[in-house]
């Protein structure tokens, strides 16, 4: 496994790629990789001869440096990880490469990007189409990878990379949970025993209301109304949102579609943002 750290030397392995006819596939990440992550990877594998996996805490993204700083980062563990994955080359760019002094020009999506993750944190998905195409500008990858973890960000990349005519194939990696049920998440770590506890209540929340709508239940006041009496009581949480939304759009609906529709939820447990979300089928 090639492990590089310059945008000059990948560019020189990616030539030497081109010569040889291979086809490469990527994983974007931000380290600290759990199965979730690695359940990309072997999707990359079945779709390509090369799999690329970045590894880059994208400032550009974060809107609270707090949040920034305190994002969990083991280089090592990771590079032993997606070597034994079979993983051809890890980049792991730095923040003055990817944004060189005078950087001033960005990607933006407008409307899916307005809410949800988008509207309590500006510029952060500025910030993720912004990396993702610099990222893709220098893998030039034929597919790159996205879970549906962080659905609202797999659907702004799809519209991004249609829009913008990017010869990249967008795949879909589905939510990979824990044995508990909770979402796999870096995030993760920073729950103790308790918040974890509470956490759980997320998913749980989640697959009571598919339960209700397989048996029947349209109307998303009822359905979301689950999770949201399940935190009422709980003290040290805060239920971001939870909506049942149109896959496509993601715009939420009164009334749960009988397919294509989604919940989506971010609940914070104990000062940790949590994402999850499931579909409705
Ligand atoms: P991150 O390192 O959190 O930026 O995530 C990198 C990629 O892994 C993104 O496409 C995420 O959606 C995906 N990912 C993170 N957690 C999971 C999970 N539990 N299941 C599936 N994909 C995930």
């Amino acid at each position: 496994m090639k492990v590089i750290d310059s945008i000059e030397a990948f560019r020189a392995l990616r030539e030497s790629w081109t010569r040889e006819g291979k086809r490469v596939s990527f994983v974007p990440t931000m380290g600290y990789l759990h199965e979730g992550h690695l359940s990309l990877v072997d999707i990359a594998q079945n779709d390509a001869d090369c799999v690329v996996v970045s590894i880059f805490v994208n400032p550009a993204q974060f809107n609270n440096p707090d949040d920034l700083d305190s994002y969990p980062r083991e280089a090592e563990r990771d590079l032993k990880l997606l070597e034994d994955r079979g993983v051809a080359a890890v980049f792991l760019p730095t923040p003055e490469m990817m944004y060189s002094e005078g950087h001033q020009t960005w990607v933006t999506v407008d409307d899916l990007t307005q809410r949800y993750e988008g509207s309590g944190r500006p510029g952060h998905f500025r910030g993720v189409t912004t990396v993702v195409t610099l990222l893709f500008n220098i893998i030039q990858p034929h597919s790159a990878v996205f879970g549906e973890k962080d659905f609202q960000q797999l659907r702004v990349v799809e519209r991004m990379t249609a829009d913008l005519k990017l010869p990249v194939d967008i795949l879909r990696g589905p939510l990979f949970r824990e044995e508990s049920g909770l979402a796999m998440s870096s995030r993760n770590v920073r729950l103790d025993k308790v918040a974890k506890e509470k956490a759980l209540l997320i998913n749980q929340s989640l697959f009571e209301a598919r339960r209700a709508f397989q048996d029947g239940e349209r109307s998303s006041e009822k359905l979301t109304g689950i999770l949201r009496e399940n935190f009422r009581n709980l003290d040290n949480t805060t239920v971001d949102y939870i909506s049942v939304v149109c896959e496509d759009t993601l715009e939420a609906v009164e009334t749960a579609p009988d397919k294509g529709g989604r919940m989506l939820t971010t609940v914070e447990v104990h000062g940790v943002r949590l994402l999850d979300n499931l579909a409705l089928e």
